[in-house]
């Protein structure tokens, strides 16, 4: 963990925790697997790939590199390509699998970028922002940025199944980081968080204001305060299940390292690398 010197408080130089969003949401969901995603070296090794993250990492791609082309070369004909280009085969059950989901990939991009115009060129595209609140240096990558009158909006894709609602856009630690540090970067107000859900087309969105953001940030530098204090107990010889306790929960059954945590295990049983697409192939 890289510190830097930082504001003053009580006499005492703070100093600056550096943070993603990703890593304080891991803390606050399971500290054991914070220890094994940020501290142990050589971390243990994950389990294999999971199918629904190459389908949300190919649509990623293919979508940050239709902004990135030429003006003219901006139409729903080039998904293919593009999709083609980012394709992966990992974690699916077999071709078919991974077939079927390939064709699904293009349908979602074609159809989200047909609703796209390409001249609204957007102020950031897989843009890194970042903003210092009180003792944290928080920063992301965002997956787009678009600039509306004058304004900044945070845009967010999401490509599983779970049907969203404004509450995941209110509530969402990261949008609200990103929007403040948005601001910060772009120097131009940003408020706005928007999630665009692909499988389905609907996009929820929540208006942030300074009091909201705030609490945001704050809630964000009270856990980076917990992170750092695990950090530093870490790194003096203290890796134990008190300081990292697990915290098993259904989501033990996405987690890369429940093969290396009992009671992960105990909470859940084996899920095939395919089984996050399962559900969304049946619907
Ligand atoms: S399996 Fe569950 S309890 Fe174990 S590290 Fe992963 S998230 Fe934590």
């Amino acid at each position: 963990m890289t510190v830097m010197s930082g504001p003053i408080l009580d006499g005492m130089p703070r100093r600056l925790y550096r943070a993603t969003p990703t890593r304080l949401t891991t803390w606050l969901d399971c500290p054991r697997r914070y220890r094994f995603s940020y501290l142990d070296r050589p971390p243990p090794p994950k389990g294999p790939p999971w199918a629904h993250n190459t389908v949300g990492a190919v649509v990623h791609n293919a979508l940050a590199a239709w902004w990135r082309l030429p003006r003219q070369e901006r139409t729903v004909a080039v998904v293919p390509s593009l999709v083609a280009e980012y394709w992966g085969d990992e974690g699916f059950r077999d071709a078919e699998q991974a077939g079927l989901w390939r064709t699904r990939a293009v349908d979602m991009v074609t159809r989200y970028v047909s609703g796209l115009d390409p001249d609204d060129e957007p102020r950031g595209v897989e843009r890194t922002v970042g903003v210092v609140h009180e003792g944290t240096s928080l920063s992301g990558r965002v997956d787009r940025i678009d600039e509306r009158d004058g304004v900044l909006v945070v845009v967010d894709y999401k490509t599983g199944r779970h049907v969203l609602s404004t509450d995941d856009a209110r509530s969402s630690l990261a949008l609200a980081v990103y929007a403040a540090a948005a601001t910060r970067t772009l120097r131009a107000p940003c408020h706005r968080v928007e999630l665009h859900h692909l499988p389905s087309g609907e996009v929820v969105a929540w208006e942030h204001d300074e009091r909201t953001l705030t609490r945001h940030l704050d809630r964000a530098d009270a856990i980076a305060a917990e992170c750092a204090e695990a950090d530093q107990a870490f790194h003096d010889g203290d890796a134990s299940d008190e300081t990292f306790p697990p915290r098993p929960s259904p989501l033990c059954g996405w987690c890369d390292y429940v093969r290396h945590c009992p009671e992960g295990s105990a909470a859940v049983g084996p899920r095939a690398p395919w089984a996050g697409l399962a559900a969304q192939e049946a619907g």
